[in-house]
């Protein structure tokens, strides 16, 4: 037997063992609001005609682009013509762990199962409002958190909507814009959310991204009702999206629009 001769180990593949040993992988983003630099108009190079029209000073206002029906590609668009929009994330994920797991975390860890081992991916939920009529709401899936939450923002800014507030309380009937002029509802996946117009002063009585959702809009009081797997964040908020959106849909008479005292994206 000599001393320099390789010993070779060959390392049984335990499939069970790669199962039990998930890796967390630390989430580290800074400072929720702001997540980019701060756009200037003479920086951007417009690639879409919509955009030069945009940097040309052909259109002003975000509301010809949404009336006449045309897609926003570039967020650029909606940076320029909106100009104090914030943006925040929201929670729809959970931390993984025995001991207080399940906390929320802002992005949703889920893996793939490879050859090569567990490949995690990050997904994350952005609303953007201006707390005045507009909202958006946008989601990004990557293998790293910032390229997610970027994707996310960009994906929240083309999705951008008119919001119609309005107080449609029997209780309150102010002619204000503070609440919703109507009940509406919408439903995803298992999950049927119902906005009711609440009297000034009640709050936002949701669920709490929804109510990020529905403040980034400019709406300060409703009531709700929620049926269906409500932990299922992605759906809920996404319901909630989708109310607002058949808002829009409704047809008035003009006198209910004035009896409602509606306004339509901040007008
Ligand atoms: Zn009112």
């Amino acid at each position: 037997m000599t001393g320099d001769e390789e010993t070779v180990v060959v390392e049984p593949v335990v499939a069970d063992a790669v199962v039990a040993e998930v890796p967390e992988v630390e989430v580290k983003v800074e400072g929720h609001g702001v997540f980019e630099k701060p756009f200037r108009v003479d920086d951007w190079n417009p690639k879409t005609s919509l955009g030069r029209k945009v940097k040309n000073g052909e259109i002003t206002s975000i509301d010809q682009i949404i009336d006449s029906g045309l897609r926003i590609l570039e967020p650029e668009i909606v940076d320029a013509l909106l100009p104090n929009l914030s943006a925040e994330m929201l929670m729809v994920g959970q931390a993984k762990g025995k001991f207080g797991g399940g906390q929320r975390r802002t992005f949703r860890q889920t893996q793939k199962k490879t050859a090569e081992g567990n490949k995690p991916s990050f997904a994350t939920f952005v609303v953007v409002g201006n707390r005045n009529g507009y909202v958006g709401l946008g989601y990004g899936k990557s293998k790293e958190t910032v390229p997610a939450r970027e994707k996310a923002l960009r994906s929240a800014k083309l999705n951008i909507m008119k919001v119609r507030r309005g107080c449609g309380s029997w209780q309150c009937f102010c002619k204000s814009p503070h609440s919703i002029p109507l009940q509406v509802s919408a439903h995803v996946g298992s999950i049927t959310i119902t906005l009711i117009p609440a009297p000034r002063g009640a709050g936002l009585r949701v669920a709490s991204e929804c109510r990020k959702l529905l403040s980034a809009a400019g709406i300060t009081d409703v009531w709700s009702q929620t049926l269906g797997t409500t932990q299922t964040t992605i759906n809920l908020v996404s319901a909630c999206f989708n109310a607002l959106k058949n808002l829009n849909r409704v047809k008035l008479r003009d006198s209910h629009v004035e009896a409602l005292g509606m306004s339509e994206g901040g007008k």
